[in-house]
C-alpha cells in the first residue's frame, strides 16, 4: 500500500536532498520510532513502516527519480515579467542622445535566502541534532526534521523568496527617440518567481514641448522675428538650431510668414542617424512696422520703401 504523505514529508527533507541526509534522515527517525522502542504503540507502528517505505523509495536513485517525476508538484508559472516606466526627456536630449541616471523599483530574488525563502533554524542552530543530554542521547532536531533549516523563516524576504530592490541604472537614451518610443533594458524587469530569470524594463519616452522648437516627426520648426529693415532690404538674420545659433540670408521683400528650409538641422533618425529638416517661419510684425521710427522711415525710403509698402509685406 502506498502512503499518502510525501516521501520528502515524511522523512522531513528538502526535495534537493542528497543520499547522505536520506540516510541520516531514515536512520534518526528509525531509531525513534522503531517497534522495539516503543512497544504497543499502533502510532509509532504506522510511522515507522511509513519511514521505511520512503526510504527504500529515496535511497534507490532509479526509484526516486521515478517517484520525482511522478510526485512533482505542479511548477509554478515563471513567466517573465515585464516592467513598464515613463522617462521624460527634453528635446535636447532626443537630438543628441543622453546619458540618464534613474531608479527602478523591481523584484529580485532573495540573496540571503537565495530564494528558498527559508533559513537557520532556531532550535538547532543548523546543525540537524539536538542533544539530549540527561540521556546523551543526539536526535534529528524535531523542529527541522533534522535539515538544520527551515522553510518560510528569512528575514530579508518574509519568506517569499523574492525581495522588492531599489536599482539604480544607467540608461543610454539614443539619439532620435521620440514621444511614444520604447527603450528596452533586457534582463531588468521583475524575477515573476525565486530562481526565474527576470523580465525585462521598458521605457516609455516622453519628449518634452520645446519653448522654441515645434516637432513632427524628423522635421523641426520655428518662428523667428524680422525687424522692418532686415525684411525690406534683406541680410543675415539670426536663427536658432539645435546646434546652436545659425546666421541665414533673406531677399530683400520678404514677406511676413516665408518659410526657410534648413536641410539636415532638423532631428535625427532613430536607426540610420540622419537628420531631418529645420523650417524657420519669418515674421514681420505690423506692430513694428508701426512703430517706426522717423530715422528708419527716412532711412528705408531712400531705398524706395514707405511705410505702407512695408505693411504689406508684415502680418
Ligand atoms: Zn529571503
Ligand atoms: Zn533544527
Amino acid at each position: 500500500m502506498r502512503t499518502e504523505r510525501d516521501y520528502y514529508e515524511i522523512l522531513g527533507i528538502s526535495r534537493s536532498a542528497t543520499q547522505a541526509e536520506v540516510q541520516r534522515a531514515f536512520r534518526s527517525l528509525a531509531k525513534r520510532y522503531h517497534p522495539d522502542h516503543n512497544p504497543g504503540d499502533p502510532r509509532a507502528a504506522q510511522r515507522f513502516k511509513e519511514i521505511r517505505e520512503a526510504y527504500e523509495v529515496l535511497s534507490n536513485p532509479e526509484r526516486r527519480r521515478r517517484y520525482d517525476h511522478a510526485s512533482a508538484p505542479p511548477r509554478q508559472a515563471t513567466i517573465a515579467r515585464d516592467l513598464v516606466q515613463d522617462l521624460s526627456i527634453s528635446l535636447e536630449d532626443a537630438f543628441h542622445g543622453a546619458a540618464r541616471r534613474m531608479a527602478v523599483i523591481r523584484r529580485i530574488t532573495c540573496g540571503f535566502c537565495r530564494g528558498t525563502g527559508g533559513g537557520t533554524c532556531p532550535s538547532c542552530r543548523g546543525l540537524g541534532v539536538s542533544v539530549r543530554l540527561w540521556r546523551w542521547e543526539r536526535e534529528a532536531c524535531r523542529r527541522c526534521g533534522g535539515r538544520g533549516w527551515l522553510p518560510g523563516t528569512c528575514h530579508a524576504c518574509a519568506g517569499r523568496g523574492l525581495r522588492e530592490e531599489v536599482q539604480v541604472l544607467w540608461v543610454r537614451i539614443p539619439a532620435g527617440v521620440d514621444t511614444g518610443s520604447r527603450i528596452r533594458l533586457s534582463g531588468m524587469g521583475d524575477v515573476p518567481a525565486p530562481g526565474a530569470s527576470p523580465g525585462d524594463l521598458y521605457l516609455r519616452v516622453r519628449v518634452q514641448a520645446h519653448p522654441r522648437f515645434y516637432r513632427s516627426g524628423r522635421d523641426l520648426s520655428c518662428w523667428v522675428d524680422v525687424s522692418p529693415v532686415r525684411a525690406a532690404l534683406g541680410g543675415r538674420v539670426w536663427v536658432p538650431t539645435m546646434l546652436g545659433t545659425r546666421a541665414v540670408r533673406i531677399p530683400p521683400g520678404t514677406r511676413s510668414g516665408t518659410a526657410i528650409r534648413l536641410e539636415g538641422m532638423g532631428m535625427p533618425d532613430l536607426r540610420s542617424g540622419q537628420r531631418g529638416v529645420q523650417w524657420v517661419f519669418l515674421r514681420l510684425s505690423r506692430r513694428d512696422v508701426e512703430g517706426l521710427g522717423p530715422l528708419e522711415l527716412g532711412w528705408l525710403r531712400l531705398h524706395g520703401w514707405s511705410r505702407e509698402a512695408l505693411l504689406t509685406l508684415a502680418s
